[in-house]
């Protein structure tokens, strides 16, 4: 990606929601928003690995706090170890029996995300997100309405769902070197790539400001050079 588009990108997003974010990320590899929302978030967020990898490398670093002893650790993985194959196409509905109960879902999508209320107490968020995934449900041949389903029937679904779209909620296990501890902490490539992101485009504009104020050359022309010939002027600048 040409840093221009990378500043581009990081500036679009600055001021969104994380899932605003992630179709800012999108749309720099070329899905636009009404393509991206169609996609469920496991799909999104391996797109968004890949991004990453191209971007960034494919070793990730993260700082921890063990929930036991409070110690803070850095924790580093690769992206391969968070790689979830799906077992079919995960925008598929899938048919859940239980109880009784017959209930047509489909896995979240990213537009989905992108319409959740993230103001909302979390209980309310899932309830939204799953009457919004359930296409359909029946019992006795009756339909049931998604609030009316008892909560066995509710947790069922929202398992199967997470089956059908692994990577869209990842696990990465976490050993605590003072305590022994192990801990599961959920991995959101979004955050991961918009820190990365953040980072990079910040350096890039103070890498603008200083060759700017000596040389007096324009953003454009400073972001459009090979990042090899901005860092030699700007050794020499910051000599
Ligand atoms: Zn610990």
């Amino acid at each position: 990606m040409h840093a221009a588009d990378l500043v581009a990108a990081w500036e679009q997003g600055s001021d969104r929601t994380p899932a605003g974010r992630g179709e800012c990320l999108l749309d720099t590899v070329g899905i636009d928003p009404v393509r991206g929302c169609g996609l469920s978030v496991g799909q999104r967020d391996a797109l968004l690995m890949d991004l990453h990898g191209r971007l960034f490398g494919t070793e990730v670093t993260a700082l921890a706090t063990c929930p036991a002893c409070s110690e803070r650790l850095e924790v580093s993985f690769h992206l391969d170890d968070v790689r979830a194959r799906p077992p079919g196409d995960p925008t598929d509905p899938v048919e859940v029996e239980v109880e009784g109960y017959t209930v047509r879902a489909r896995p979240p999508t990213a537009g989905d995300l992108a319409a959740l209320d993230t103001t909302a107490p979390w209980p309310d968020a899932t309830r939204w997100l799953l009457e919004r995934c359930v296409l359909g449900a029946r019992r006795d041949g009756r339909e049931v309405a998604v609030g009316e389903l008892p909560e066995v029937v509710r947790v069922r679904v929202e398992a199967r769902l997470a089956e059908a779209d692994p990577q869209a909620d990842v696990q990465v296990v976490l050993g605590c070197p003072g305590c022994g501890g192990t801990w599961g902490a959920l991995f959101d490539i979004v955050s991961f790539l918009w820190q990365e992101l953040d980072a990079r485009a910040r350096g890039l504009l103070v890498a603008v400001h200083d060759l700017a104020s000596v040389y007096g050359w324009s953003e454009a022309d400073i972001l459009a050079m090979s990042p090899h010939r901005r860092s030699l002027y700007l050794e020499l600048v910051r000599r």
